[in-house]
């Protein structure tokens, strides 16, 4: 039983300000996401949830209990951390039992030893590798032993830093499948840090999005893909990226300046009148090959194919409107080359509107 409860981290670095005020306050057995760039300050939370790191302000509490002066070994947490430390000199086998001698956690059995590294090795897809010795595997099964170090021992809070950046992304799609499933990792609270918003998204319970240190937004994956709070969100969660149309709002309407965007205000969202952004996933625009016909009552822009690029089984169109450049994703059936003329179908459910710059 472990509840995670940080209360306005704040740790400065020389002249940098890693983590800026920062509260979260995370469920017992909750699979908690932090999601933010390169710099964001992920690492530095984790550390300071380990006590690793010295804070200069704020307060975290496990289980409820304030972790102030408590050293990183007496806190019951299992870190692992982007750089993979494994003993070069033993066997994977060993690198996974060693935490399972070393009594900080309470002896296992010879028999609860073999039964817990073969779950987690058969998880990380490292089951084969047990007699080879570090220098003998490759970046990526390293990252994955690092991380079976980890989850093979039992602990109130799991903080894992990036686990999985080193793998293809292949093996990368596949784990995060499996990670959750992990009989421990599926009870044991955990904060998980990436920058992969595809990763956030299918492991999260819930995710926190993390700018220069602050939070920006918190919530279920659904939230926060649905209604992201602000354009640094939207963007963060998808690539290729949001397009965002700087837009007029009045009379019911959303015009962009260049009159290439013209379309009813959405009305679930009652918007004043005045400046604003619109945010259009490439994903939620249609494209309208030459020659067809866009349904009927569809909010149409027209624009001229810049650029046709297949994504895999998708297609990726950059699409010039007006002053604008719109990128579209659509199936590979849509046949549109460069320099055509089309038409871009707008959903009026999907659009997402954010304050103007
Ligand atoms: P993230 O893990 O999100 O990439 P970090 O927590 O590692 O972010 O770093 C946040 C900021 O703090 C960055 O600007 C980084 O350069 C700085 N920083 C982190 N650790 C140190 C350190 N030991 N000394 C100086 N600056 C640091
Ligand atoms: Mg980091």
């Amino acid at each position: 039983m472990a509840t995670v409860r940080i209360e306005n981290l704040t740790k400065t670095y020389e002249k940098v300000t890693a983590v800026d005020g920062l509260s979260l306050d995370i469920a017992d057995g909750e699979f908690f996401v932090i999601l933010g760039p390169s710099g964001a300050g992920k690492t530095t939370t984790l550390k300071s949830v380990a006590g690793l790191v010295d804070v200069d302000a704020g307060e975290v509490s496990i289980a409820g209990t304030s972790m102030e002066g408590v050293e990183p070994y007496h806190r019951n947490v299992a870190m692992a951390f982007e750089s993979y430390a494994l003993y070069p000199q033993k066997t994977v086998f060993d690198n996974l039992a060693s935490p399972l001698r070393s009594g900080r956690t309470g002896k296992y059995s010879a028999q609860d030893q073999q039964q817990r590294i073969e779950a987690v090795t058969t998880t990380l897809g490292i089951d084969h590798l047990l007699k080879r010795l570090p220098r003998e595997l490759s970046n990526g099964q390293r990252q994955r032993v690092a991380l079976g170090r980890v989850l093979v021992r039992t602990a109130d809070v799991y903080l894992l830093d990036e686990p999985l950046s080193h793998l293809d992304a292949k093996l990368r799609a596949a784990m995060r499948a499996e990670l959750k499933q992990l009989g421990e990792m599926s009870s044991t609270t955990t904060l998980y840090v990436t920058h992969d918003y595809q990763e956030a998204l299918a492991l999260g319970d819930r995710i926190a999005v993390l700018r220069n240190g602050r939070l920006v937004q918190v919530g279920t994956p659904y939230e926060i893909w649905h209604d992201p709070v602000d354009t640094f969100v939207a963007r963060a969660l998808g690539q290729p990226e949001i397009n965002l149309v700087d837009a007029a709002v009045s009379d019911g309407r959303l015009r962009s300046a260049d009159g290439s965007v013209d379309i009813p205000a959405p009305t679930h969202l009652d918007l004043p009148d005045g400046r604003a952004r619109l945010g259009i996933r490439p994903r939620d625009l249609g494209l309208v090959a030459p020659g067809q016909e866009a349904p009927a009552d569809s909010l149409v822009v027209r624009g001229r194919v810049k650029l046709a690029e297949r994504l895999g089984r998708l297609m990726e169109f950059s699409v010039e409107s007006g002053a604008q450049e719109l990128i579209v994703v659509a199936d590979s059936d849509v046949r549109a080359r460069e320099g055509d003329e089309v038409s871009l179908v707008l959903p009026l459910a999907d659009v997402h509107v954010f304050a103007p710059l």
